[in-house]
């Protein structure tokens, strides 16, 4: 019988929690920490911080294992950006925080479609980055990453997914990613593919 791999998951964001226990299936079973630390996100790149997230939960179950965490699991962190070409890259690692300290995904779409009020379609290129970080019990630290490109399109539009899909628009699908279905989302988005990549490793 195959015996499931242990993940703790350094992240209490749901919507990101649904879409990687889609991709990883049924051979995962996800600890429920009883505690999470806080973690400052202060990197300067999306991968450093998917480091400094994975460092912290793993740091934090080695020390709870002592007490009354059982085995230790494998960790796994991602960060994710959306990355806008005619803004150098913006908002990158300030993704979640764009419009502002206390903003929701609402305020960063407008900020950006302000931005680029004026720019053409073809200009407004954009791809969603995400980097995955996979700690070994050992304390082996792995990278992967995936990315999707797209445009920003002109206004929102679906209301399905989270953050930036409303505006990050498919033109494979000729949809925004708040149009699509979980299942159609899950098949093509930079999170799938990175924990694709991450779960190959670890199956
Ligand atoms: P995180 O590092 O995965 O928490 O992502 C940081 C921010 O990037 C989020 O708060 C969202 O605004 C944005 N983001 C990340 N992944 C997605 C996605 O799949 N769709 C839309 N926005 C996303």
């Amino acid at each position: 019988m195959n015996k499931k791999i242990k993940i703790a998951l350094a992240t209490q964001n749901k919507n990101k929690i649904k879409e990687i226990r889609k991709t990883l299936g049924k051979n995962f079973k996800f600890v429920q920490l009883y505690k999470f630390p806080k973690i400052i996100e202060n990197g300067k790149t999306l991968e450093e911080n998917a480091i400094k997230k994975a460092k912290a939960i793993f740091n934090f179950l080695k020390n709870a294992q002592k007490t009354v965490a059982p085995h230790l699991s494998v960790v796994l962190a991602d960060d994710s950006g959306l990355e806008v070409k005619a803004l150098g890259g913006k908002p990158g690692i300030y993704s979640a925080r764009f419009a502002g300290k206390r903003c929701n995904y609402s305020d960063n779409n407008k900020k950006l479609l302000k931005l680029l009020k004026n720019v053409l379609y073809k200009k407004r290129k954009a791809k969603f980055k995400t980097v995955v970080v996979i700690i070994f019990p050992d304390g082996k630290l792995k990278t992967v990453e995936g990315v999707v490109s797209g445009y920003i399109a002109t206004q929102p539009k679906g209301s399905n997914g989270f953050g930036y899909d409303p505006v990050f628009y498919y033109p494979k699908l000729k949809k925004t990613f708040a149009q699509l279905t979980a299942i159609q989302k899950n098949r093509i988005s930079h999170r799938a593919v990175a924990f694709k990549k991450a779960k190959k490793i670890l199956s």
